[in-house]
């Protein structure tokens, strides 16, 4: 794998959302990122700086008002299978089992019910849901939930996994448990990762790039690479100074919006 090809290419960009009673908002404007090709990418940034919008613009589920959005040089048009996204409401079907919730988009993909329970059997097996196959929903805590999530999204074997703070409405034990699963897999898949979080210290212990956003309309202020080993010590004196770093600029972004 060359790991300089961009996989992300987002150039220019803005989002203008105009509602029917005439209000405008500009969610993002003269957004430039780029994402290469395996890499575990984080956007942080204010809560309404415009991050989920990014993501649904990256998803295909919105269009551009201005710009463009390229996956591996191709614009994007429309949602496709090879983009996998997990939002931060635990989104699963409560009448069908885990296995088949996970098992369920391969078989809108056309794949054998045979071939595509084997298939999310395996995945839940690397989430460590095994014995948890026959279960429904509704009996699983928030974070088996995300864990199904998770196993359902790389069931497609996307080659972008758009998470959009996945964690963040877990306690903080099943979130570091879900960090560092998440490390794992992105270690083993070389999936490419875009990854949401308004948490600083969730971005400096995930990300090999952190891009901060400004408030309002959003664009990227700063880009941070990381490349300390995983799983990271949130004591050590390179994430105190980081962490330091990103609240003074992160601060500064918010005292500039007062007049
Ligand atoms: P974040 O995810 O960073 O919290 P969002 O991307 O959800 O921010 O929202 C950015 C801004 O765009 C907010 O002011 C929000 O109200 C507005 N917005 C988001 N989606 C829509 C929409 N579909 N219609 C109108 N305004 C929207
Ligand atoms: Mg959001």
């Amino acid at each position: 794998m060359n790991d300089r090809t961009v996989a992300i290419q987002a150039t220019d960009l803005a989002k203008l959302f105009e509602s029917a009673d005439g209000r405008r908002v500009q969610a993002i404007d003269g957004l430039a990122l780029s994402v290469r090709e395996g890499e575990l990418a984080v956007l942080l940034g204010p809560s309404g700086c415009g991050k989920s919008t990014l993501l649904q613009l990256v998803a295909g589920f919105e269009r551009p008002s201005a710009g463009t959005i390229e996956l591996w040089g191709q614009p994007v048009t429309e949602p496709g299978p090879d983009r996998g996204y997990i939002f931060q409401e635990f989104a699963l079907f409560p009448w069908l089992t885990v296995l088949d919730n996970v098992a369920f988009g391969l078989r809108s993909a056309g794949r054998s019910k045979a071939e595509a329970r084997r298939t999310a059997r395996e995945q839940l097996t690397r989430v460590g849901l095994t014995e948890f196959a026959a279960a429904f929903p509704h009996t699983l805590s928030g974070g088996m939930k995300q864990r199904v999530a998770i196993a359902r999204a790389l069931a497609y074997e996307p080659r972008v996994l758009l998470m959009d703070e996945p964690f963040g409405a877990l306690d903080a034990q099943t979130r570091r448990g879900l960090q560092r699963e998440l490390v794992r897999v992105h270690a083993e898949d070389g999936t490419t990762v875009l990854f949401v979080t308004h948490s600083v210290d969730e971005a400096l212990l995930l990300a090999d790039t952190v891009h901060l956003m400004s408030a309002r309309p959003g664009r990227i202020v700063r880009s941070v690479s990381i490349e300390q080993d995983r799983p990271r010590d949130e004591d050590a004196p390179w994430f105190r100074a980081l962490r330091r770093e990103l609240n003074t600029v992160i601060e500064r972004e918010a005292g500039s919006l007062s007049p």
